[in-house]
């Protein structure tokens, strides 16, 4: 049985919803279509334009975001996939869904993203593509792995979905990658309630992607197979599925409160980075925790503000304290390889990422969002004080 949680007053995320966003969500409700609509396609080329894409696709979430690239770049049984071992499950399972193996790969100590050396290691003839997870909103090194993925002629995918709003070396993400993966859940950076987006450069995985979400089905004339020549063919009803799609579809409902959001991106972005700073200053002056690194090339967008503390049972004594105190904590991730499913069904083990099992006894995620103010990252320092030197 589980002990009963004291009530949190301060989540480590949550979302911020104004007026105008109950404005635009209640238009769309009085507006002819529910589903796709207008707002789904504004959505997109209002997203694609944000984070420097091509195209973007708008899907039911980030998990369906993630499915529909694995789709786009066409993994099938057998294929190898490479994914580091912190993050969330959804960044593998992707794999699974479309009958691949995820590759659990170790990540670097310092920042706790996917270790280029580690990658190289795991590649076999049957690796077919990388998933790079820009853990807690820090890019990963697109240099490194871009020249692994050309060399190996591999795909890389970029899981985003701590990522919106984050740069590499002065280039947005959404645009590093061949296909790169954001979610629009509550705790995330703008919200749609549930939601995902698939930006990509590549027109055909675009196309791909946008049949994939609606049941494998495409209207697109110039896409037909069946050429029969009767009439009914030509009709505008017609209409093909191809391939075996889902229903991975977005409402308009959603995408109107996603574009109202999205106003607010930059403000947002911004706040997450005072507050980030804020808590730089307070922990470089403690002993036994450290701040995650932040490497000198990149923007983070601080989706998480992760610690790490010299010792388990201090990170535990300090999860404790937070918790008892109405401030919700987490810990971001328990790696990958460690649950039940992946040891049962992939038959991964402890001691198959060493850095990445370490990091997981240290970590702590602090409360970073932007309803936050100073006193709330005050008062998280203050009960960190009482029990870290
Ligand atoms: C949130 C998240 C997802 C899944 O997004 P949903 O919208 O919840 O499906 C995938 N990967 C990472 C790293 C995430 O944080």
């Amino acid at each position: 049985m589980k002990h009963s949680e004291p009530s949190i007053t301060l989540p480590y995320s949550r979302q911020s919803i104004d007026e105008k966003d109950i404005d635009a969500v209640c238009s769309a409700l009085s507006s002819d279509l529910l589903t796709t609509g207008p707002k789904v396609s504004e959505f997109e080329e209002a997203f694609a334009q944000c984070v420097d894409a091509k195209y973007a696709v708008a899907v039911s979430s980030g998990t369906a975001a993630l499915h529909a690239a694995m789709y786009a770049i066409r993994i099938k049984s057998k294929d190898e996939v490479i994914v580091p071992a912190i993050t969330f499950v959804a960044s593998a399972n992707c794999v699974v869904y479309q009958g691949g193996t995820p590759i659990i790969t170790d990540v670097d100590s310092k920042t706790l993203l996917l270790d280029p050396i580690q990658v190289e290691a795991k590649i076999t003839p049957r690796t077919k593509a990388i998933i790079a997870v820009d853990y807690a909103g820090h890019p990963c090194d697109y240099d490194a792995l871009k020249d692994i993925a050309k060399r190996h002629k591999l795909f890389l995918v970029d899981d985003a979905c701590h990522a919106l709003g984050a740069k590499y070396k002065g280039k947005k993400v959404g645009a590093l990658a061949d296909i790169t993966a954001f979610s629009f859940h509550p705790v995330k950076h703008i919200t749609t309630g549930e939601g995902g987006m698939a930006t990509t450069g590549n027109p055909e995985m675009a196309e791909r992607m946008r049949m994939f979400r609606s049941h494998g089905i495409t209207r697109n004339a110039d896409k037909f197979i069946n050429c029969l020549q009767e009439d009914n063919e030509r009709q505008s009803w017609y209409y093909e599925m191809q391939d075996i799609g889902y229903n991975y579809r977005i409402s308009d409902v959603q995408c109107a409160l996603g574009l109202s959001q999205l106003q607010k991106l930059q403000k947002w972005i911004n706040k997450r980075r005072k507050i980030a700073k804020q808590y730089d200053i307070k922990i470089a002056e403690l002993r036994e925790v450290s701040s995650l690194h932040v490497n000198e090339n990149i923007f983070h967008a601080y989706h998480l503000y992760v610690i790490k503390f010299d010792s388990n049972d201090l990170r535990n004594k300090t999860y404790q304290a937070m918790r008892n105190n109405g401030i919700g904590v987490n810990v971001h991730y328990i790696p990958v390889h460690l649950h039940p499913y992946y040891r049962k069904n992939f038959g991964t083990a402890d001691g198959l990422c060493p850095t990445a099992e370490t990091a997981y006894k240290l970590i702590l995620s602090l409360p970073m969002h932007q309803g936050m103010d100073d006193n709330d990252v005050e008062q998280t320092m203050r009960i960190l004080q009482t029990v870290v030197q």
